[in-house]
């Protein structure tokens, strides 16, 4: 399992003092969070890209934009959003994209598997093939706007948009919050392809407790080789980071990295 930080904690920050302020903390991998530039423009791709190699850092994983369609008049914005992600994504050699399944909880559901289909079957799936980036979906938390926080609800996005190429981004926050980590990995434990890791309200972990060891433990068990991407809240000091990247640096070394 690699460490990784989530770059969406310095989403304040410029890029070139947000990537900074990784490197300071001693990380190598980032997942590059979308909101970490204001706005989607088309050229800011190759800003990122310029700053990126600049900070000699390597990105795992880019995390898309986000938004949850409430009508589907705004599949095309969505699908904006996912495809300038994919090439910011390709731009900056990241092999994962993380999303979400883009829909509204509120919609109903014949206009959610509408927009769905025309959002990622039609648009944000061929894309990425072409770019050859493979994309993972994130299990969400109940405070999200978002469809898909459960099994039930992922399975009803994924038998819409989840042919064999989909993996899962397991969000351990969002799952302990829910309390659906077991259910989750007993459905997409060998799906998973990139972790997302905090304590409930993205809080970072800073000891190993019993819910994080059984966690890790569980997913080691099915092969699980992939980021460990620290999504942390930006209430966290900068002490309650470093102790979280030496807790993971030291637990990862049982797993066979
Ligand atoms: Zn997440």
């Amino acid at each position: 399992m690699k460490l990784s930080l989530s770059n969406g904690i310095f989403c304040k920050l410029k890029l070139d003092e947000n990537f900074a302020a990784v490197k300071k903390l001693g990380f190598v991998n980032i997942e590059f969070n979308m909101k970490s530039i204001k706005k989607e423009h088309d050229r800011d791709v190759y800003r990122v890209q310029k700053a990126l190699a600049a900070s000699g850092l390597n990105c795992l994983t880019l995390h898309s934009a986000v938004l949850h369609v409430k009508d589907p008049i705004e599949v095309h914005q969505a699908v904006y959003y996912g495809k300038i992600s994919l090439e910011c994504a390709h731009a900056l050699h990241a092999p994962l994209m993380v999303l979400h399944s883009g829909v509204s909880k509120k919609l109903p559901r014949n206009l959610r598997e509408q927009c769905l289909d025309e959002i990622f079957n039609c648009e944000i799936k061929p894309f990425a093939k072409k770019l050859g980036i493979k994309l993972a979906l994130e299990n969400l938390s109940y405070s999200s706007t978002g469809f898909g926080k459960n099994v039930a609800e992922l399975e009803e996005v994924l038998g819409v948009i989840g042919d064999g190429d989909m993996g899962i981004t397991f969000d351990l926050c969002h799952a302990l919050e829910s309390k659906e980590t077991d259910n989750l990995l007993e459905k997409y434990g060998r799906r998973v392809c990139n972790v997302h890791m905090a304590n409930k309200s993205h809080k970072p972990f800073t000891e190993p407790k019993l819910e994080l060891l059984n966690f890790l433990t569980k997913l080691h068990g099915y092969g699980y080789d992939g980021p460990i991407t620290l999504e942390i809240t930006h209430k966290a000091s900068i002490e309650e980071i470093t102790k979280s990247k030496d807790l993971f640096d030291s637990l990862l070394k049982n797993f066979g990295t």
